[in-house]
């Protein structure tokens, strides 16, 4: 059967003042109808930019430079303009970190969500104003008839994430792409926003592409975790194998570094061990591997050579030495396993 999303060998550049930069390189992943992938990684990993290729939302000095990206089988970066216009909000919604980049503050919320209504469905009237009410009543607003006729800078921030949620399932996607959808929100309204995107979820079978740095999100919601860093993806894994035995230093580095419950609801203030140093620079890449200068296990291979990305059991992958060399010895020893 062919796959939702299927993205072969995508790497993509951006023009800037010292020449074109690839951001993301030779990035591969397919999901299923129903599924929750997780990107995970720290800002500047890519995985931001790997979710607006999709749509091809990249801006002027974004450059697809090679790569395959089929939905439902069909190569979108064959689409001409007009055709991606009709998949994007349609076939394909997509959700920001900040709720106003999708609202216009000088429209009532019931007008834009019955422009969302009208614009990909038959449904005009009267019928799209009681749709758009039931859409808001869906994802958890109270007195849906009153919000109506409420501007979103009278709304509180979770209450937006909740309006725009409502305009991007107006269509019933069957990909809901949401770049950071909670980042903003404070910790409870962003457990409110997670549970509603599931429920919606399973009532839909709507397929979400998650886009995040926090894995206390990726354990919430993925079946499958990509973990990108500085452009390529390291490790994935469905998620219990991920968090039972994570291969990657890097990602047992983010592990690490997870607040507990207690901490992200400042019950406690558990010391995090956070990863020393920070994200390369990409178009000053270190030689070998890209993680090598703040990796506990580097050897001297990993300086020179880039670790390729190989299979490491089940539906798994990962791209580190340790893992592609079979000489060494207990490879995870000492972080594996939690
Ligand atoms: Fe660390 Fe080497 Fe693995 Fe890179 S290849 S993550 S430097 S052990
Ligand atoms: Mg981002």
């Amino acid at each position: 059967m062919v796959p939702l999303l299927a993205i072969d060998q995508l790497s993509v550049g951006f023009n800037t003042d010292n020449g074109e930069v690839t951001v993301v390189e030779s990035l591969s992943l397919t999901a299923k109808e129903g599924e929750t992938i997780c990107i995970v990684g720290e800002s500047g990993s890519g995985k931001s930019v790997a979710s607006q290729s999709i749509l091809r939302l990249l801006g002027e000095n974004g450059i697809i430079q090679q790569g395959e990206i089929r939905f439902k089988g069909d190569n979108l970066l064959n689409k001409s303009e007009k055709e991606l216009r009709l998949i994007r909000g349609r076939d394909i919604a997509i959700i920001f970190q900040e709720p106003m980049t999708a609202l216009n503050p000088v429209f009532t919320v019931g007008h834009q969500l019955r422009e969302a209504i009208t614009l990909h469905s038959k449904r005009k009237g009267r019928e799209a104003t009681e749709y758009a009410i039931d859409l808001l009543r869906q994802v958890g607003i109270p007195r849906p008839e009153s919000v109506m006729r409420d501007y979103p800078h009278t709304l509180s921030g979770g209450m937006r994430q909740r309006a725009v949620i409502a305009m991007a399932i107006a269509s019933k996607p069957q990909l809901l792409i949401a770049d950071e959808p909670t980042t903003a929100l404070d910790v409870t309204v962003q457990a409110q926003i997670l549970q509603l995107l599931k429920g919606l979820q399973e009532g839909s079978g709507t397929t979400i592409l998650l886009i995040t740095h926090d894995l206390g999100v990726v354990a919430e919601m993925a079946d499958t975790v990509v973990v990108m860093y500085a452009g390529q993806i390291v490790e994935q894994a469905d998620a219990g194998s991920l968090f039972d035995r994570p291969l990657h230093p890097y990602t047992q580095g983010l592990i690490h570094a997870m607040p507990s419950l207690q901490t992200r609801t400042g019950v406690n203030d558990e010391r995090l061990e956070s990863i020393p140093g920070t994200v390369p620079a990409l178009n000053r890449l270190p030689q070998g591997c890209r993680f090598h200068p703040r990796c506990a296990y580097s050897q001297d291979i990993c300086k020179q050579s880039s670790p390729p990305l190989v299979t490491a059991g089940d539906n798994r992958l990962v791209r580190c030495w340790l893992a592609s060399l079979p000489t060494s010895s207990e490879p995870y020893a000492t972080s594996g396993g939690q």
